[in-house]
């Protein structure tokens, strides 16, 4: 009764992942990471050995490997070719080649297909860089995730620093720009706030503000919609 759709955009490193996964579990709805499709495709196409500027590389491999998304007890696993590459796609190497990967339009094409059809049942919660724009504009409710660079960057380096990847702050900086300027400066669906998002600045907030807040927006529009429980 209670589902609808909720797209969270963002540039890296602004809560969404996270933010978007524990909204899902106290929904009970299913987490889809967009992201991890991305770096996903990326992997398979550097364990083939085809190089990242290979656009009708990229395409096939896009095409090729099977990929799924798995949500089990909160946890969400990637699978591709039936290996579990959930922390494998987090690489500085996946990392580094992503953005690349996913300015290509046949990558897209293929990549928002398989999106739309997990989302086509909707109690979706949704996150990425077109969601609210591209492939679910028509989302029920669109959120903005934005933060401070520099708590962007702490975040990261945190992330990295659990994988045993120790990186500099000047660094994470670096890469953390680069991504968002190639994410939102590609033709193909750039990273946009969507017109119709609420922007949340989460620098200051803590992970259970931002889940509250996104599932109070959320509430209201089942209330409006007269959902009921
Ligand atoms: O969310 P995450 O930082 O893991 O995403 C990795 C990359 O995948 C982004 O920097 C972006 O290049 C790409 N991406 C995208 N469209 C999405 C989600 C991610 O282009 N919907």
């Amino acid at each position: 009764m209670r589902k609808i759709i909720i797209a969270i955009d963002g540039p890296a490193g602004s809560g969404k992942s996270t933010t978007a996964r524990l909204v899902a579990e106290s929904l009970g709805y299913t987490y889809l990471d967009t992201g991890a499709m991305y770096r996903a495709i990326t992997l398979a196409m550097l364990n083939l050995g085809i190089d990242p500027s290979d656009e009708n590389g990229a395409v096939r491999a896009a095409r090729e490997c099977r990929l799924s998304l798995e949500n089990a007890n909160g946890n969400s696993r990637v699978i591709l070719n039936e290996v579990d590459v959930t922390d494998s796609i987090r690489s500085e190497e996946v990392t580094k080649y992503v953005s690349l990967v996913s300015s290509y339009k046949g990558v897209r094409e293929i990549m928002v297909e398989k999106q739309r059809e997990i989302g086509a049942h909707k109690g979706c919660v949704v996150d990425g860089r077109d969601i609210g724009t591209v492939v679910f504009p028509d989302a029920d409710l669109k959120i903005y995730m934005v933060a401070d660079i520099m708590e962007r960057a702490r975040r990261r380096q945190e992330e990295l620093s659990i994988r045993g990847e120790d990186v500099s702050t000047a660094q994470v900086v670096d890469e953390l720009n680069e991504r968002d300027t190639k994410d939102s400066t590609r033709v193909a669906s750039p990273l946009k706030k969507a017109p119709d998002a609420i922007e949340i600045d989460t620098t200051n907030m803590s992970i259970e503000e931002q889940v509250a807040k996104v599932l109070s927006f959320a509430d209201e529009i089942m209330v409006t919609n007269g959902m009921v429980n």
